[in-house]
């Protein structure tokens, strides 16, 4: 591994990130574990940043597409119809959209979640023939152009190298604290013709806020949001890149809320086996592309559809694997506040939320969530931060992982805890 550790930063650009922070070389993967060259296992609280919601190489996905392959079926198509595209597009609408009483149609866009993000914003332009977004504070919905637009995280703002047009930023749920209500400030900034603020086309937002640090929404907040958009005749688009595919607690973050959003933007855990696929929800009535106006080669990626249909059978024909995550976020949670407790001893005001299993711990400085993430990883678990400043330590486990993994999980955390502070 030596020769490997050495010869890969330079053979690589330096814009690498995660490789810094999990200095090994990993080769082989399974559920929530995963494993460097050295036979080293981690427990994967990573799960490529909630692409990985099934976990690592599961068997009924893997035996699904390698049988794909093997029987010479269509991997390549552009957007051509397929017979794997009709059995996901069918299974999505049956086993998805369906019962939770949704009409939407499918955009299928480039492979990844800035795809999407770019998609939904120019279509919803197109809709109201306005250009203004409104994102949120915290917000991140990837970095090409459009979606940099409306993301706040100014590390990869000042690294656009031009003007950043399109969006403008309200203040998301809780960003004062202290009972502030932000829509209200929203409210007001679109009823005052002198506000400054550009009549929107749409509003983007996500339900919890994954690399803005675990900062959840809450059902009146949305609720809210979504009135102020009928009010003033601007599209609702929910960014479920991360939140969604279960992540949560339910298929969609935002059946939390029962709002029902003008757009919805899937990716990371949409294949459920780590293959690149993305799409748009869209209402009918929106539904107003012209035939080929937004294109792309990689579009509906045959692969990934014979693994994501797949995936939509066995995890979400009913509701137990929800239950049983919801039944995991029970045990994740109570590990974590007892984290928390250990903190407050060593007079450290930290704090724990999040929704479903997409969790964090905010330890109030970046340094010291760096120092136990650190010190985690030498004990085997892979854990990464998010947030302003990477203040919050953030769990975004497998939702497949066992109860063993995850009182494992937290008791590395203790300790790191401890070997870090003590
Ligand atoms: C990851 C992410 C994106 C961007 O997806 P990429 O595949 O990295 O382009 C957009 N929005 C949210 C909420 C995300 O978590």
């Amino acid at each position: 591994m030596e020769d490997m550790l050495e010869r890969l930063p330079e053979f690589e650009s330096s814009v690498r990130t995660y490789s810094r922070s999990f200095p090994v070389v990993f080769s082989k993967a399974r559920g929530a574990e995963i494993y460097s060259i050295d036979g080293t296992r981690y427990i994967d609280f990573l799960a490529g940043a909630g692409t990985l919601n099934y976990g690592h190489n599961h068997p009924v996905l893997k035996e699904a597409v390698i049988e794909y392959f093997r029987g010479d079926n269509i991997v390549h198509s552009l957007d051509l119809w397929t017979k794997a595209k009709y059995a996901y597009l069918d299974t999505f609408d049956r086993l998805i959209l369906k019962p939770r009483k949704l009409d939407y149609k499918v955009h299928l866009t480039g492979p990844t979640g800035t795809n999407a993000v770019e998609a939904a914003i120019r279509l919803a332009r197109k809709v109201k023939n306005r250009s203004n977004i409104v994102s949120f504070t915290n917000g991140f919905h990837g970095v090409t152009m459009g979606s940099l637009a409306v993301t706040g995280n100014a590390k990869f703002r000042t690294a656009a190298g031009l003007p950043i047009m399109g969006g403008a930023f309200m203040p998301f749920d809780n960003y004062f604290g202290g009972g502030v209500d932000t829509l209200a400030y929203f409210r007001k900034f679109l009823s005052d013709r002198s506000s400054g603020l550009d009549h929107p086309a749409a509003v983007i937002v996500e339900v919890v806020q994954g690399e803005g640090g675990i900062n959840v929404a809450s059902t009146a907040w949305l609720q809210g949001l979504e009135k102020i958009c009928r009010t003033h005749d601007m599209l609702m688009i929910i960014d479920d890149i991360q939140a969604g595919c279960g992540r949560t607690g339910k298929f969609f973050s935002f059946e939390h809320a029962g709002v029902v959003p003008d757009m919805v933007t899937n990716s990371k855990s949409l294949s459920g086996y780590g293959l690149p696929f993305s799409q748009v929800l869209i209402r009918r009535e929106h539904d107003l592309w012209e035939p080929g106006q937004y294109n792309g080669t990689f579009r509906g990626h045959n692969p990934a559809m014979v693994t994501a249909a797949r995936a939509l059978e066995h995890f979400w024909a009913d509701d137990t694997f929800a239950e049983e995550t919801r039944q995991k976020e029970m045990i994740v949670r109570k590990g974590f506040l007892g984290l928390v407790e250990t903190l407050r001893n060593y007079d450290i005001e930290a704090e724990e939320r999040g929704l479903g299993l997409m969790r964090g711990i905010d330890v109030r400085s970046g340094d010291l969530a760096s120092k136990i993430t650190v010190e985690a990883f030498r004990n085997g678990l892979m854990i990464e931060t998010s947030g302003h400043s990477g203040q919050v330590i953030k769990c975004l486990c497998p939702l497949v992982i066992t109860h063993d993994q995850i009182e494992e999980a937290v008791q590395i955390l203790s300790r790191s805890i401890a070997r870090v502070l003590g």
